[in-house]
């Protein structure tokens, strides 16, 4: 070693030694990074394929550790410990897996030496369960959803980076106090407003009417939007003492609808009933009187939308003051399920019901 190397890498040592803050990411102390606990449900971004070219694979088929293993530089942002919840393809996530998911995050996030959660999960369903934990956790720390479309044997699996920037996210103080979030392909969603719009595109989530919370580039995030409405702290919804949800079904209207699916599902014993109408929450004049028979039975039908965007408004071409209806507002048909699920776990008038559409 010539003694200008040494003289530089002794200056180098002295400036780290001096300024600690300067120092590469490796060489902090890992007492000071901050922690997080990565919540395993399954899905692609722990699946795996025989190929990297196969579009079939196993959801759920990778375990958190060899997840981590694929992410180079994610132990240099956080300490991480990882936690198997469930594993499954998240078209099989259920009630009970979720307020599993609740009810551990809370534990955890009232611990002072955890400072965030990302959980792994299905995008299937992401928006649902991503939804469910806006409304019953029970602290301001981030709580980040994160998944993959590409199974982690594909080429250009998208798991890793999307694994990198949920972690980065859910270490940012900035994150704090924007309900749940949901991490996938550089974009940052909030849980309210995300919804999946493509069966295999990496881009596959959007927020379309009130778009994005922020974005993320390899650990750095830029926040420019709070969503306006109710979430965790400020939410009522309660679920330690819940091992059960209601059942809540969604009906799907057509042109043509047989109104007999409403009855059989009140038949079968549900509590709600979300109707994913055409338009404006609408369906046929048969079907409008089998929803109106279901509520005379005590259930609850909420009007949503089987279209992609824009909000569903009260008494526009349905009187839903005379029949004793809901409109979901600006919440798709799976999310107006999970409100009214929740909605439901007390006694509460229709007019309350309407209300929680609109603040939560
Ligand atoms: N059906 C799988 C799931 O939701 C595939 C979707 C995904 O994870 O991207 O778990």
């Amino acid at each position: 070693m010539t003694r200008k190397w040494r003289f530089e890498i002794l200056l180098l040592l002295l400036v780290i030694f001096e300024n600690p803050d300067r120092a590469p990411a490796q060489a902090n102390p890992s007492k000071k990074l901050p922690s997080v606990v990565i919540l395993a449900t399954g899905g692609t971004i722990a699946g795996a394929a025989p190929t990297g070219t196969q579009a079939s694979y196993t959801s759920g088929a990778v375990t958190i550790d060899a997840m981590l293993a694929a992410v180079p530089g994610i132990k240099d942002i956080a300490n991480i410990k990882g936690e198997q919840i469930s594993n499954v393809g998240s078209q099989d996530m259920t009630f009970e897996i979720m307020l599993t998911l609740a009810k551990r995050i809370n534990v955890l996030l009232s611990q002072n030496d955890v400072d965030g959660i990302v959980v792994t999960h299905g995008t299937d369903t992401m928006e649902e369960t991503a939804f469910f934990l806006n409304l019953v956790v029970k602290s301001e720390k981030p709580v980040v959803l994160v998944g993959s479309m590409r199974p982690s044997t594909a080429l250009s699996a998208d798991g890793p980076l999307n694994l990198f920037n949920a972690v980065g996210v859910a270490v940012d103080p900035n994150a704090k106090g924007r309900g749940v979030l949901v991490v996938m392909n550089d974009w940052i969603h909030g849980a309210h407003s995300l919804t999946k719009t493509s069966t295999t595109a990496v881009q596959t989530f959007m927020s379309p009417l009130r778009g994005l919370v922020g974005i993320c580039n390899y650990g750095k995030n830029d926040f420019f939007n709070t969503p306006p409405w109710k979430h965790t702290t400020g939410s009522e919804f309660d679920i330690a003492g819940i091992s059960r949800m209601p059942r809540v079904d969604i009906l799907y209207v057509y042109a043509d609808m047989s109104p007999d699916l409403i009855d059989a599902s009140t038949a079968n014993g549900a509590k709600g009933i979300v109707i994913a109408g055409v338009g404006n929450g609408n369906m046929n004049k048969a079907s409008l009187e089998a929803a109106e028979r279901a509520v005379k039975k005590g259930v609850v039908v909420v009007r949503s939308s089987r279209v992609a965007t824009g909000s569903v408004g009260r008494n526009v071409e349905v009187n839903d003051d005379e029949m004793n209806f809901v409109a979901s507002d600006e919440l798709n048909p799976q999310k107006a399920r999970i409100l009214l699920a929740l909605a439901l776990l007390k006694p509460r008038s229709t007019s309350e019901i309407q209300n929680l559409f609109y603040i939560y």
